[in-house]
């Protein structure tokens, strides 16, 4: 693993393949798989390569990976949703964050309500 890996990391382990996902798409600075627990008919997860563990921290040390994630993610909402979806970054515990390495989800394919809970 690079230095920008944490081997406790769970998406780091599905970066290097260690740990199995259904890959949706790679790139020199993503990887999108579908979200295990599927929250609309398209939720998937898009991540960066290096560990950072939320969009914030990444955008602090990284530019070019925070662009490229956010071209992803509106890559595969336009490929696998027609129009509408949601981009969501759960940041920190209490927003619902469970796994502390950066990720979009991407979500679509129902209505989904407002405000979020
Ligand atoms: P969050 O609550 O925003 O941190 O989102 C973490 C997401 O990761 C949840 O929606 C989980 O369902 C999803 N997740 C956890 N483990 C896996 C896994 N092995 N493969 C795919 N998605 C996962």
């Amino acid at each position: 693993m690079s230095s920008t890996a944490d081997p406790d990391c769970l998406f780091c382990k599905i970066v290097t393949g260690e740990i199995p996902a259904e890959i949706v798409s790679q790139t020199p600075h993503t990887v999108a798989f579908r979200d295990v627990d599927p929250q609309a008919p398209t939720h998937v997860l898009v991540i960066p390569r290096r560990h950072e563990p939320d969009i914030g921290s990444l955008a602090a040390v990284d530019a070019e990976a925070t662009i490229a994630l956010l071209a992803e993610a509106r890559k595969i909402a336009e490929a696998h949703a027609e129009g509408s979806y949601r981009l969501v970054f759960n940041t920190g515990a209490e927003a619902h964050q469970t796994v502390f390495h950066c990720h979009a989800h991407v979500l679509a394919g129902r209505a989904l309500g407002w405000p979020p809970v």
